[in-house]
């Protein structure tokens, strides 16, 4: 096993420019603080909209959580569509279901306008009954799915699963549509380019240390801007009051080899779907670029314990 960031190896498939860090005091109408998802996101609405928009970002752009996602681009989250509906009721869960939906949307269109290799993939998803409870929580999806208007999706059972996926460790599942596969990596250091294109100025490398009077400051610059947009992850309580009551939580990936044609057919005889099953801390795989397999998930103890780093044994047990 190798222990690295993956992704990062992938950027070497492609050209991609490094923004070298701020260092002068510059001034500009928009800034943005951080690019992830989030950040990208934001400066990609100031596109041709005749502003001054400056990005800053301490990593390369999506170096933290983006960088490293697995790239399932589905509503779908730790908890499902049932889970929401249980605790949010229905209008609740309708509109936090709505947010990553438009969110996919707005990937999926800068995808396919700005032409960004990024190893985008249709992928329909495949919810996996796992445990005592396994079977259960797939009907009550499937249920649900269907209370709420889905018309497009598919219950099998423990007797029909071999024919979609070949494993004897689940008992159920549900498949449906409208979800994909991503190198958020790849896609955010396309976007660079697409920002840079229409003259968004972007630093890599560059932390901003505090906030004042309108003014960003890092190690060797500063910003100063009229609006202002924070984008950043581990807020400290200087950039945000509510940081301390956010909680951590984290998971880990690993990818395979490559798998011959044949393997991936024995292991998807129907479809190559994304996967995961129905634990709270869920394991969770998908084929990515290069038939290679990306399996991740963790323990209870290892997803929210702050100091807890990458181990073999944490995903030899999600290999399990
Ligand atoms: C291993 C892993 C797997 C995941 N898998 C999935 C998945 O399959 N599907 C899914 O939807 N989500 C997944 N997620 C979650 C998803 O990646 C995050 O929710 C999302 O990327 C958050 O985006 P963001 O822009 O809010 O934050 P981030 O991507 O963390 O971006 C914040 C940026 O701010 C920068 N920054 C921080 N402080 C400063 C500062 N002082 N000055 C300048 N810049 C700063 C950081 O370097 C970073 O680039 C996964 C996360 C991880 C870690």
């Amino acid at each position: 096993m190798i222990v690295q960031n993956w992704w990062l190896t992938t950027l070497l498939q492609q050209k991609y420019e490094l923004c070298p860090p701020l260092q002068k005091d510059i001034s500009c109408d928009v800034l943005i603080i951080g690019a992830g998802m989030s950040g990208l996101s934001a400066a990609a609405e100031f596109i041709n909209k005749g502003l001054k928009v400056v990005v800053l970002e301490k990593n390369i752009l999506a170096g933290s959580s983006t960088g490293r996602s697995a790239g399932f681009l589905t509503p779908d989250s730790e908890l499902e569509l049932s889970q929401l509906v249980r605790r949010y009721g229905l209008s609740g869960a309708n509109e936090i279901w709505e947010v990553p939906v438009k969110g996919i949307e707005y990937i999926r269109k800068n995808v396919a306008q700005y032409n960004i290799t990024c190893d985008f993939r249709i992928q329909d998803s495949l919810f996996l009954g796992i445990g005592k409870s396994g079977w259960q929580d797939v009907q009550d999806e499937l249920k649900c799915r269907e209370s709420v208007g889905f018309t497009n999706q598919e219950l099998y059972n423990q007797q029909e699963l071999p024919s979609i996926i070949t494993s004897s460790g689940f008992n159920g599942a549900v498949r449906y549509d409208e979800t994909y596969g991503i190198n958020a990596l790849q896609y955010a250091q396309g976007m660079k380019t697409v920002l840079r294109e229409h003259d968004i100025k972007v630093y890599e490398s560059t932390e901003v240390l505090k906030i004042e009077d309108h003014t960003a400051f890092t190690h060797a610059g500063s910003v100063k801007a009229e609006k202002i947009i924070v984008a950043i992850d581990k807020m400290s309580a200087s950039f945000d009051k509510l940081a301390n009551e956010v909680f951590h939580a984290q998971t880990f990936l690993s990818v395979s080899e490559p798998l011959s044609d044949k393997e991936v057919l024995t292991m998807f005889p129907n479809d190559q779907f994304q996967c995961w099953d129905s634990t709270l801390v869920y394991s969770y795989f998908r084929l990515i670029d290069g038939n290679r397999l990306l399996l991740g998930g963790g323990n209870g103890p290892t997803t929210f314990l702050p100091n807890a780093w990458y181990h073999e044994d944490v995903i030899a047990g999600v290999h399990k």
